[in-house]
């Protein structure tokens, strides 16, 4: 069996892949082994799929490989780009599906899933179906008797590993740009949510790909993870997670046949609030900030930075906002936060939660759990929080905000830069000299204006410092997954006699 029926409270039954989707089908793993993946809202387990071991890695790699050799690389750039554009139109038209398994797997609230997670996955995989055909070299002259042109070429067969927290927005930003440009792709899912990227699957043979192009595998970091990262015939390895898994694939790829790499990693994104900013609108988007996703974000601004003469207004009515944030079954209408999406991930938490207190952050509001079934946490803010406190330097990915005060723009830079991450930031701020200014300043890949999480796929995005390397999304991503190649043609006479 490489199916099962199920049901979600928003759409009914519905038939679930389970297999491993290699050439097309969907397989069981060469070793028989499954694993189960648990609803996060109710703690029970929603169904077993089949597990990848580092055999079906091979399996899928040498499927990808032949697809590469034989079909894919005959293929027209016009086609590709029809493809993707397929693919984008069955996720729209999916959308009811997806969302709903999304949000069952993940516990996600299905209105964003829906609002946010598949319209905005689908808008990425027609975006790259533009690109398909764009992919362009150069003629470079450098004298008359040579004529030399250079030629994006695709790298080959790209590992892909994806996280739990985006898992069909991360599944679309990994697949577009790689097939758009001639790749083949086998992408490892989160053990932790495996069923949406199996139910897209399904979809990449409706529109028509070729078998073995797109492979799409579940299984676990340790064994089917580190597969990938160290396998001899895979060409590139693309990584979303977290940076200390980050740095293992990079050692595998190095130990390996360096391949190429590519990292999206951690973040700790300092969100700055200037006294002259406009402060609803402020406090509207940095609790967007911290809590959207139920704060499970690269990118989260989870260092909330308050000038001095906002201070104690700025708390006071942040906190009545973040109690305004539905917290509850992710089908329900009006959810705005669901539960986090694993027992470790709750545990990691409320641990990091109760470090804040030990270390005397005032709690402003939250800091427990929320109800007595499932991964669910309340919305938690500190306040007084300083920068030597875990909160303030470590990852927490969870709905969990930490507030300091600052009293100058030079003194808030430096604060702002103190952090081993770079992923994003944000101003808040009515003077545009300061946004400027600060924007400049500030060590992060994408920078925020009166605004948050405004991500788009035409908008490169990644992390400086150990957010990770490349960039994805925009133009910017084509570089990921092309290699440049010279010919130089001598037109006249032997150089050298
Ligand atoms: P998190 O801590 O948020 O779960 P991880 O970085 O552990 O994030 O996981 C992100 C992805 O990386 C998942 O698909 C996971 O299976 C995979 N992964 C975990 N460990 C490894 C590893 N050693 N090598 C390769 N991939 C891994």
């Amino acid at each position: 069996m490489t199916s099962i029926e199920l049901s979600t409270p928003s759409t009914g039954k519905y038939t679930q892949p389970t297999g491993l989707f290699i050439n097309n089908e969907f397989v069981k793993g060469v070793e028989g082994k499954t694993f189960e993946t648990i609803n996060p809202s109710t703690e029970e387990v929603i169904c077993s799929v089949h597990e990848a071991t580092d055999k079906d890695v091979d399996v899928a790699v040498a499927a990808a490989r032949k697809a590469y050799d034989t079909v894919w690389r005959k293929e027209t750039p016009e086609n590709r780009g029809k493809l993707l554009v397929k693919l984008a139109d069955l996720f729209e038209k999916n959308i009811d599906i997806l969302a709903a398994v999304e949000t069952l797997d993940n516990g996600k609230a299905l209105s964003m899933a829906k609002g946010a997670d598949v319209p905005m996955a689908a808008g990425c995989l027609r975006y790259y179906g533009g690109w398909a055909d764009k992919i362009e070299g150069k003629v470079i002259d450098t004298n008359p008797d040579t004529f030399t042109y250079t030629r994006q070429e695709p790298i080959g067969v790209c590992g892909q590993i994806i996280p739990w927290n985006f898992p069909l927005l991360m599944w679309a930003w990994k697949i577009g740009p790689a097939i758009a440009t001639g790749n083949v792709v086998v992408l490892k899912s989160a053990e932790q949510t495996p069923l949406s990227a199996l139910v897209a699957a399904s979809l990449v043979k409706e529109a028509g790909f070729p078998p073995g192009v797109i492979n799409i595998i579940s299984g676990f970091g340790k064994t089917a993870g580190a597969a990938i990262s160290s396998h001899m015939d895979i060409d590139k390895v693309a990584f979303t997670g977290s940076t200390v898994v980050g740095r293992q694939v990079m050692k595998a790829a190095a130990g390996s046949n360096l391949k190429k790499v590519t990292l999206e990693l951690g973040g700790k994104s300092p969100n700055i609030v200037f006294n002259d900013a406009d402060i609803e609108n402020a406090i509207s988007w940095v609790n967007f900030g911290i809590f959207f996703n139920h704060g499970q974000c690269c990118c989260a601004g989870s260092r909330v930075y308050v000038q001095s003469g906002i201070y104690d207004n700025f708390v006071e009515r942040f906190k009545a906002r973040a109690l305004q944030n539905k917290v509850g079954d992710p089908f329900g209408e009006d959810t705005f936060q669901g539960p986090q999406v694993s027992q470790l991930q709750y545990d990691r938490i409320m641990g990091y939660i109760q470090e804040g207190k030990k270390a005397g952050a005032k709690v402003e509001t939250g800091g427990e759990r929320h109800g007595d079934k499932g991964y669910f946490i309340q919305p938690t803010i500190f306040s007084n929080v300083t920068e030597d406190m875990k909160i303030m330097q470590e990852e927490i990915f969870g709905p969990v905000c930490s507030i300091a005060k600052f009293e100058t723009e030079e003194e808030i830079i430096a604060t702002g830069n103190n952090s081993t991450y770079g992923l994003a930031a944000a101003i808040h701020t009515t003077n545009l000299n300061t946004a400027l200014r600060v924007a400049n300043s500030i060590h992060a890949g994408t920078v925020w204006v009166n605004s948050y999480n405004l991500l788009h796929h035409q908008v490169p995005f990644g992390g400086y410092k150990e957010s990770g390397i490349g960039r994805e999304l925009g133009e910017a991503a084509l570089a990921n997954y092309t290699q440049t190649k010279s010919v130089s043609i001598r037109l006249g006479d032997a150089l050298f006699g």
